[in-house]
């Protein structure tokens, strides 16, 4: 989470599906730690598919992206490959509005 902000009561402009912040994999580099899985408290993760003929773990997908808390982007940090983003945080700020 970040910091003191995620803990600030809160609420979002639009309805969550109109808001298309949640983190992206890059496939390329996702080495199917688990990290972001074991960290995520939103289950917004999940395994992808196994694929026949290969013999190691499926790689990560970004399951439930809209259950992703948006400005969260602390799984960013947890991925030790480099292989999650997120959008440019400046464009969202204005879809969370903090009531406290
Ligand atoms: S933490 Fe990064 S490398 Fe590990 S499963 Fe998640 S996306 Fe893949
Ligand atoms: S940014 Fe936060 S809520 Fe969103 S997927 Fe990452 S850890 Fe989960």
């Amino acid at each position: 989470m970040n910091g003191k902000s995620e803990r600030r009561k809160r609420r979002l402009t639009v309805p969550r599906e109109q808001i298309a912040w949640y983190p992206v994999i890059d496939p390329e580099l996702c080495n199917s730690c688990s990290s972001c899985y074991d960290f995520c408290p939103k289950e917004v993760f999940a395994s992808g598919p196994v694929e026949e003929g290969l013999r190691r773990r499926p790689k990560m997908q970004v399951a439930n992206p809209y259950r992703c808390i948006v400005l969260c982007s602390a799984c960013e940090r947890e991925c030790a490959a480099g292989a999650i983003s997120f959008p440019p945080r400046e464009e969202f700020e204005q879809f969370v509005e903090y009531l406290d």
